[in-house]
C-alpha cells in the first residue's frame, strides 16, 4: 500500500529532513527536529502525493488515505493523551500547508481545529479558563469559515468591533466570557445566514481544512507567487496536521522566538524575546514590547524568561545548542511554553547582518563545527561592504552621552552608525533624501513603508523587539536601526518625537542612532570610517583591537585561496589605487584617463584643445597637459608597484568638456580670449544629437592622433621615470569603443610606435602591452579577428549593454523600473548582467578572441565586476579577471572564491 501519512512525535519521526519533496519544508522539518530529541508538539504530515492525486483526480482523494489518517490521529491522540472530539479532553489541532519551497503566507493555515460545542467546555474545563476556550473557538469560527466556507472575514470582524464597543473595552482580550459566548452564536448565525452550516463533527472539520489547503496550492496569490520564483507548479503541498499547544493558557505559559546566536553582531550568545501568555502571533504583531530571554539581555527592570522560568529556559538552552549543532548554523526559533512544558514550533537558517554572519563563520571554524570553504560559502558576499559602513566618532560620542544628549536607548537591530534628519513616514523620507540623509523614525514599521526605509540612512522604531519588521527589514537592507525605543513617544499628529527631559523634536530635527548599540542621541554627530577602514587604510587602530578586522582578513584570505579569478579595480587616482590595493586589488582593470582632466587647472587646456582652430594649436594645448598626466601615472605607478595598470585612452563625447549655456561660453570666451559669437558658434558646430553614440572613444583617436599619441607619451615616460627610481610600473594601453578590426589596427599601431619610441629615448627596458575594450556588440562578433591585435580583452559591459539592448545608460531611468516591476527583465541589466544576451556576447567574444589569440587575457570592467551574480556569470564564463570600484574589491574577492565553489562543484 502507498504510504500518504508520515507520523512525528515522541521522538520518533517516520520522515527527515531530507525528505522536502514528499513532506515539505515544514514537516521534514518537523520530522528532523524529533528525530533529534527536541520536544515538537506530535502529529503528522500528508505528503505532496496526495496533493499531486487531488489535481489528477478531479479534487479526490486516494482510497487509503481517509484510513492513514485516521491511525495517524489515533497515535496523536495517545501521546497527548486527548481525544479528537471529545467533549472532556478534547484534542485541538492546527491544519497548515506546507511545499518544498517556501511560500510564505501564500496558502491557508487553521488553528485550534476540534472545537465544537461541546468540545469547547472541554478545553475551558481541562485549562480552567472559560473566557480563554470561548476566544479560541470563535476565533476557530471564523478562521474556519474564511479559508474552508469562504465566507468574507469582514462579517466577523464587524460582529467583533461592534461587542467591543457595547462591552466599552478597548482590545480582545478585555471582552468578559459572557460577551464571548454570545459572539460564539453570533458567529454561527453569519455562518447559516450565508447559506453554509459550521460543522459540528470535529473530523468533517479535518477533511474541510485539508481540502482547502490542498485547494489553495492553486489560489491566485499561490499561483502568481509559484510564477515569480519559478516553483513548478506540480510539485504540490503537503499538509501537516499538528496537536496545537497554547502559551496563552495562564502565567506559567508563553511563547517566544529566539536566535542561537547575536544576529546583529554574531556574538554567542543566546539571544531572544518571549511574552508571558501570549499566542505566537502577539510576538510577531509587536501589540505588546516582548521581554528578554536571558537575564544578560535584561537593560531595566524587566524581568527575563532565565529568571521567571529557570527550569525550562534551562531546557531551552539544552535544545538550542541541540539544533545549533545539528544544522551547524545559527538557528531562528519559535517555540511555546504551555503549562511550563517547552515545545519547539520551528526552527530554520537565521537572518543576520553582515557582521554577524562574518563573525558567526569565523567563531564556527574555531569551533571546529565548519570548515573554511563552508564559511566562504556561508557569507553573502554582497554583505560583506556592511563591515565597511562608518561608526560614530568616540570622542564626540562621549561627549554628547555626557552633555545629555542621549535621548533614549532601543534595541540594537541593524548595526552601524546614522545620522540624520528625522521623517515620519516614508513618502517624506524619500523627499528629504534627496537633499541630506534622513532617519526614518516611526512607531513601526509595516511592508509600504519599503521605499522610505530603503532610502533612509537609519531608521528607529519606538514599538517592536528583534524580530519585528523594522528589524528584519533594516538587517536585510544593512541600515542601522535602533528598534522598541520604548522611553520615546512619536506622536504623528503634532509632528513630534518626545523623550524625557528633553525638548520635543520636530521633523527636520537631526537625530543620529547608533545600531550597534541601541544608543539614539539628540542632534547630529561625526562618524568615523569603519574599524576596517581604521586598521586598512588609516593605520589608527592596530589590528589586534579589532575582531571585525581581524575576521574580515582571515574569511577573506580563505576567499583568495579558492579563487582563481583574479579582482582588479577601477581607480583613477593614486588615492583610490592605494585603497583598492589595500582592500586586495592585483592591479587597475581600468583607469579613466578623462577624469584627470576635469580638475580646474586642466579643464581650460582640454578645452583649447578640443576647440583649437587647427592641429598645431591643438598640438599646443596637449603638450601642455602632457606634464599633468604623466604625474598623475606616476603616482598611480608608485602605488601600485609590481601590479599592472590598465590605462584606456580618451574616451567620452567631447561635449562632455564643453561649456553647456551661454553664461559658461562667455567666461570661456574670456578665459580664453575669443570672441564670444566665434565661441558660442564652434560649441554649436560639435554638438551632437546623440553623444554617446557619437565621437568618442577610438573615433577620437583616429579623427585627432595628437590626443592618443599624447596619452601613450604620458603613460611611458611616467613608466619610465619611476622606473628609473625602483619602482616596477606595468602599464597596459587600453583602446575604448573599438567597432572594427580597422580601429584597433590603425590605434593600436600607433600606441607601440610612440611607446617604443619613448622606451628608446629614455632607455629603459619595458614591455608593451595594448589591448582593447569589447563595448560593442560587432566587436564581439569579430573578437577572433581583434585578438590576433591585442594582448588582452577587457569586456566594458556598461557600454555593452546599452548597446545591445539599445537602452541609454543615462536615460534608462525613466521606464527601466516599470520593465522590473512588470517582470519585463528580471533586473536591472546595467546593475546585474543580463546573461542570455549581453552575457551570450561575452561568453562568444571570450571563445572567439581566445581563438585568435589563445594567450588573450579576458576581463571585465563594467560595473557588472562588483556584482555577485554576475561574477559568478563571469567565472563560469572562464574570464581571467573581473575589475570593479575600490570598495567593492573585498565583495569581488569574496563573490569569486563562491563562484569557483559552485563551479567546481557543477563540473564534478
Ligand atoms: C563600460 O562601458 O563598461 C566601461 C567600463 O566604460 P565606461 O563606463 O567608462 O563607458
Ligand atoms: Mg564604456
Amino acid at each position: 500500500m502507498d504510504r500518504y501519512v508520515y507520523y512525528f512525535g515522541d521522538g520518533r519521526a517516520e520522515g527527515n529532513a531530507k525528505m522536502k519533496d514528499v513532506l515539505g519544508g515544514k514537516g521534514a522539518g518537523l520530522a528532523e527536529m524529533t528525530n533529534i530529541g527536541v520536544p515538537v508538539p506530535p502529529g503528522f504530515t500528508i505528503s505532496t502525493a496526495v496533493c499531486t492525486y487531488f489535481y489528477a483526480q478531479g479534487r479526490t482523494y486516494p482510497p487509503e488515505l481517509q484510513k492513514q489518517v485516521l491511525e495517524n490521529l489515533t497515535t496523536v491522540e495517545r501521546s497527548v493523551d486527548r481525544k479528537f472530539g471529545d467533549s472532556g479532553k478534547p484534542l485541538l489541532v492546527s491544519v497548515r500547508s506546507g511545499a518544498r519551497a517556501s511560500m510564505p503566507g501564500m496558502m491557508d493555515t487553521i488553528l485550534n481545529l476540534g472545537l465544537n460545542d461541546q468540545t469547547v467546555q472541554g478545553l475551558a474545563r481541562s485549562s480552567g479558563d472559560e473566557r480563554f476556550a470561548l476566544d479560541s473557538y470563535r476565533r476557530f469560527i471564523q478562521m474556519y469559515s474564511g479559508v474552508v466556507l469562504e465566507i468574507d472575514k469582514e462579517h466577523f470582524e464587524h460582529e467583533l468591533f461592534a461587542l467591543r464597543d457595547r462591552a466599552g473595552v478597548r482590545t480582545d482580550a478585555e471582552i468578559p466570557a459572557e460577551s464571548l459566548r454570545e459572539l460564539v452564536e453570533t458567529y454561527k448565525n453569519i455562518v447559516n445566514k450565508n447559506g453554509k452550516a459550521f460543522p459540528q463533527d470535529v473530523r468533517e472539520q479535518l477533511w474541510g481544512a485539508v481540502g482547502a489547503v490542498f485547494n489553495s496550492w492553486n489560489n491566485q496569490r499561490a499561483i502568481t507567487y509559484r510564477k515569480l520564483n519559478g516553483i513548478p507548479d506540480d510539485w504540490g503541498t503537503a499538509v501537516n496536521v499538528q496537536s496545537m499547544v497554547f502559551g496563552n493558557m495562564g502565567d506559567d505559559c508563553a511563547t517566544g522566538v529566539a536566535f542561537t546566536r547575536d544576529p546583529s553582531t554574531g556574538a554567542k550568545r543566546f539571544y531572544g524575546e518571549y511574552l508571558a501568555n501570549a499566542q505566537g502571533e502577539d510576538v510577531v504583531a509587536g501589540i505588546r514590547t516582548p521581554l528578554p530571554i536571558t537575564k544578560a539581555q535584561v537593560t531595566g527592570d524587566e524581568k527575563s524568561l532565565e529568571e521567571t522560568m529557570p527550569a525550562v529556559f534551562a531546557q531551552l538552552q539544552d535544545v538550542y545548542r541541540k539544533l545549533e549543532s545539528h544544522y551547524r548554523d545559527m538557528q531562528d526559533i519559535e517555540f511555546t511554553i504551555q503549562s511550563g512544558k517547552l515545545y519547539l514550533l520551528q526552527t530554520r537558517t537565521g537572518k543576520r547582518t553582515g557582521f554577524a554572519a562574518v563573525k558567526i563563520a569565523c567563531d564556527m571554524v574555531e569551533e571546529k563545527l565548519i570548515a573554511e570553504q563552508e564559511a566562504v560559502e556561508r557569507v553573502e558576499a554582497n554583505q560583506i561592504v556592511q563591515l565597511l559602513a562608518p561608526v560614530f566618532e568616540a570622542k564626540a560620542k562621549a561627549e554628547a552621552l555626557s552633555g545629555g544628549r542621549q535621548l533614549g536607548r532601543g534595541l540594537p537591530a541593524g548595526p552601524g552608525a546614522a545620522t540624520g534628519r528625522i521623517a515620519f513616514n516614508a513618502e517624506h523620507a524619500v523627499d528629504m533624501a534627496r537633499s541630506g540623509p534622513v532617519i526614518l523614525v516611526r512607531i513601526e514599521t509595516s511592508p509600504e513603508d519599503i521605499a522610505g526605509m530603503h532610502s533612509a540612512a537609519g531608521i528607529l522604531t519606538t514599538r517592536g523587539g528583534l524580530t519585528s519588521h523594522a528589524a528584519v527589514v533594516a538587517r536585510g537592507m544593512g541600515r542601522p536601526c535602533v528598534v522598541g525605543a520604548g522611553s520615546l513617544r512619536v506622536d504623528y499628529s503634532r509632528g513630534e518625537l518626545k523623550a524625557e527631559g528633553h525638548e520635543p523634536l520636530e521633523e527636520g530635527d537631526w537625530v543620529s542612532i547608533d545600531g550597534s548599540t541601541g544608543e539614539i542621541l539628540n542632534g547630529q554627530l561625526p562618524t568615523r570610517p569603519s574599524e576596517v577602514q581604521q586598521v586598512l587604510l588609516e593605520g589608527s587602530m592596530k589590528p589586534e583591537d579589532s575582531e571585525i578586522y581581524r575576521n574580515f582578513d582571515r574569511l577573506l584570505k580563505w576567499a583568495d585561496a579558492i579563487r582563481t579569478m583574479g579582482v582588479r579595480t577601477n581607480a583613477d587616482t593614486p588615492e583610490d589605487a592605494r585603497v583598492a590595493r589595500l582592500f586586495g586589488a592585483a592591479g587597475i582593470g581600468l583607469c579613466r584617463t578623462e577624469h584627470m582632466f576635469f580638475n580646474e587647472e586642466r579643464i581650460l587646456r582640454v578645452r583649447e584643445m578640443i576647440l583649437a582652430r587647427n592641429e598645431k594649436g591643438r598640438r599646443k594645448a596637449l603638450e601642455e597637459l602632457l606634464p599633468f598626466q604623466q604625474a598623475d601615472f606616476e603616482g598611480i605607478f608608485r602605488e601600485l608597484d609590481g601590479l599592472p595598470v590598465t590605462v584606456r585612452l580618451l574616451d567620452p563625447p567631447l561635449h562632455e568638456f564643453l561649456p553647456q549655456n551661454e553664461s559658461q561660453i562667455s567666461s570661456l570666451a574670456r578665459d580664453m580670449s575669443w570672441g564670444f559669437v566665434e565661441l558660442r558658434a564652434k560649441v554649436a558646430q560639435l554638438h551632437e544629437t546623440n553623444p554617446m553614440l557619437g565621437h568618442r572613444g577610438c573615433r577620437l583617436g583616429i579623427t585627432f592622433p595628437e590626443i592618443y599619441e599624447m596619452q601613450v607619451r604620458a603613460i611611458y615616460q611616467a613608466a619610465c621615470e619611476v622606473k628609473k627610481q625602483g619602482i616596477d610600473a606595468q602599464p597596459e594601453v587600453m583602446i575604448p569603443l573599438v567597432g572594427t578590426l580597422k580601429e584597433l589596427q590603425i590605434t593600436s599601431e600607433m600606441v607601440r610606435r610612440v611607446a617604443a619610441e619613448v622606451i628608446e629615448e629614455r632607455g629603459v627596458d619595458m614591455q608593451v602591452v595594448v589591448g582593447t575594450m569589447i563595448e560593442i556588440p560587432r566587436a564581439a562578433l569579430i573578437a577572433e579577428k581583434l585578438a590576433a591585435n591585442a594582448e588582452f580583452f577587457s569586456f566594458g559591459t556598461n557600454d555593452l549593454t546599452q548597446m545591445t539592448f539599445g537602452y541609454s545608460r543615462d536615460d534608462s531611468g525613466s521606464f527601466l523600473p516599470e520593465y522590473v516591476d512588470k517582470k519585463i527583465l528580471p533586473k536591472d541589466p546595467f546593475e546585474s548582467i543580463d546573461q542570455e544576451g549581453v552575457g551570450h556576447l561575452v561568453r562568444l567574444g571570450t571563445e572567439r578572441g581566445r581563438a585568435g589569440n589563445p594567450k588573450l587575457k579576458v576581463g571585465v570592467c563594467g560595473e557588472h565586476g562588483g556584482d555577485p551574480e554576475s561574477i559568478r556569470f563571469f567565472r563560469s564564463v572562464g574570464l581571467n579577471y573581473v575589475s570593479c570600484s575600490p570598495y567593492r574589491v573585498p565583495v569581488a574577492r569574496l563573490a569569486a572564491a563562491q563562484a569557483e565553489l559552485e563551479h567546481k562543484a557543477y563540473e564534478g
